[in-house]
């Protein structure tokens, strides 16, 4: 099956802090689009691998996304090394994206710039006709993204650009609390962390808020990219 877009997250529920609004935007012009979760999130402070299964098929029918695999890399110590570069190569040749989305260059969780590095360095590698792979016995073929977009998640990195996903925030939201077992629950009994008080919560609107704020729009997310953007002519932009 070819996707248009295929978002990594190094756990489930990253793509949707990151990136949820575009992906429904996206799907809403026609596009297809997939989730790759790189680990199942086992070491989250609350909630279970379990329980976070259940949250991203929930999540994932929320935003409409034609499918969503977990390759079950480890929690916290996944490393960018051949055998997992390998892993997301298969991933990236099987839906043959044109457009990729992953974690954040930089950020609180390790995962994230691990994630973010080892998504962006497979997806060149991926184009190279001489790496092979094969699933289920079938040798694949070369296939590279014309490009690779890293969203924004807790740190507040500047933005290269901004997509208008005014219109989009309230499923934005409803997906993201589809994660019931991770974010702000009134009286929960379970372990606090820095994703779970109401500050948390609160600031995902506001973040989209104000990157709308500086840009024209209602609601916007921002992304990084680590080549110069082209636009066919200056009226392109919004
Ligand atoms: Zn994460």
């Amino acid at each position: 099956m070819k996707l248009d877009i295929l978002a990594f997250g190094a756990h489930p529920d990253d793509v949707e802090l990151g990136c949820a609004g575009t992906i429904l935007k996206e799907i809403s012009l026609g596009k297809t689009v997939g989730i790759i979760d790189l680990t199942r999130g086992e070491l989250g402070t609350r909630g279970s691998a379990a329980i976070r299964d259940q949250e991203a098929n929930a999540a994932a029918k929320i935003l409409g996304v034609s499918v969503r695999e977990n390759l079950e890399m480890r929690d916290g110590f996944f490393v960018n090394d051949e055998k997992h570069q390998l892993e997301i190569i298969k991933m990236i040749r099987k839906y043959q994206p044109e457009i990729v989305l992953c974690n954040a260059i930089d950020d609180r969780h390790i995962d994230h710039a691990k994630g973010s590095k080892l998504v962006s360095d497979a997806c060149f590698l991926s184009g190279l006709m001489k790496i092979e792979t094969t699933v289920a016995g079938e040798k694949q073929t070369a296939w590279r993204p014309k490009i690779v977009y890293h969203y924004i998640q807790w740190k507040n990195i500047e933005p290269d650009f901004v997509v208008d996903i005014t219109g989009f925030t309230d499923k934005k939201i409803a997906a993201i609390l589809a994660y019931s077992s991770q974010f702000y629950v009134a009286n929960s009994n379970e372990p606090e962390s820095p994703i779970t008080s109401k500050n948390f919560l609160e600031s995902l609107n506001y973040r989209s808020r104000d990157l709308g704020r500086l840009s024209g729009v209602e609601h916007a997310e921002g992304f990084t990219v680590e080549r110069y953007l082209a636009v066919n002519s200056l009226g392109d932009l919004i």
